[in-house]
């Protein structure tokens, strides 16, 4: 599989990334958005791997750093004079997100734009206890397994978990607070895409909402994971705290999403 970083901002764009969201091609040649943060949509044009209108969509959550694009993608799957979408894809989020995403592109408040028209809208399955492939809820993209597990947020949240046909999976954690369930989810992953906004460790931070480097740290470390990449670091982060917290509890390969980046594993 190969990622590319589009936007890897924790919370809000920054000056130089925009908020949350990654293409994922599969070794079949399958194309997944993975969020759409305000300025994936700018970073798209930039990137000439991606094709906005050939792209299956997976949304974590509909917090505004993830989706906000989401209309803008739209109107170039519907609009664009020479490349239009000519399939419907699928469209995989929390259950709140086709009215959440039809409100964001309508015209007014009570007439919501019907996204059915261009995407399939399906809401994450998840499955509970240590990972399973052969049991676990799965929806196919093309020859990708895609798997969810609940995140813990403020919101309805999950983590994704993509399985490719080559035996490489990777996974993406959106936003959550530390739980439990994300190392039994994330089990053997090649690649854990793994959000630390609180810095080296959270210390004084609310619960329930986001993790820092260390715990990200600790669930790559339990998860056993190959390479941890660190995300979601806002305009005012300290990556190197985080780096530092992630170091403290994992052992193995540590990145630092940057725009533009793209791992092959
Ligand atoms: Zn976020
Ligand atoms: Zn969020």
């Amino acid at each position: 599989m190969e990622l590319i970083v589009l936007g890897c901002s924790g919370s809000v764009a920054g000056p130089e990334s925009a908020a949350s969201g990654y293409f994922l091609r599969g070794s079949s040649g399958e194309n997944v958005l993975l969020d759409m943060g305000p300025g994936v949509l700018a970073a798209i044009q930039r990137t000439p791997e991606v094709d906005p209108s050939q792209c299956h969509v997976i949304f974590s959550h509909m917090h505004a750093d993830h989706c906000l694009d989401f209309p803008s993608l739209l109107v170039w799957r519907r609009y664009h004079p020479t490349a239009p979408a000519t399939v419907r894809h699928k469209l995989i989020g929390p259950q709140m997100a086709q009215i959440h995403l039809q409100r964001a592109g309508g015209d007014y408040p009570d007439q919501p734009d019907n996204i059915e028209d261009t995407f399939d809208v399906l809401v994450h399955q998840v499955g509970e206890g240590d990972f399973d492939a052969t049991i676990w809820p799965v929806y196919e993209v093309g020859e990708l397994r895609v798997f969810s597990a609940p995140a813990v947020h403020t919101t309805e949240s999950y983590l994704t978990r993509i399985q490719d046909s080559d035996g490489t999976s990777i996974v993406y954690t959106g936003d959550t607070a530390p739980t439990d369930v994300l190392p039994r989810f994330a089990r053997g992953a090649d690649l854990l895409v793994c959000e630390a906004t609180w810095g080296e460790c959270g210390g004084d931070k609310p619960e329930g909402m986001h993790m820092a480097g260390c715990d990200a740290g600790k669930a790559a470390r339990e998860a056993g994971v190959k390479t941890l990449l660190l995300t979601h670091i806002p305009p005012w982060g300290d990556e190197e705290a985080t780096f530092r917290g992630a170091r403290s509890e994992f052992e193995g390969e540590i990145l630092i999403a940057k725009s533009g980046m793209k791992l092959i594993f």
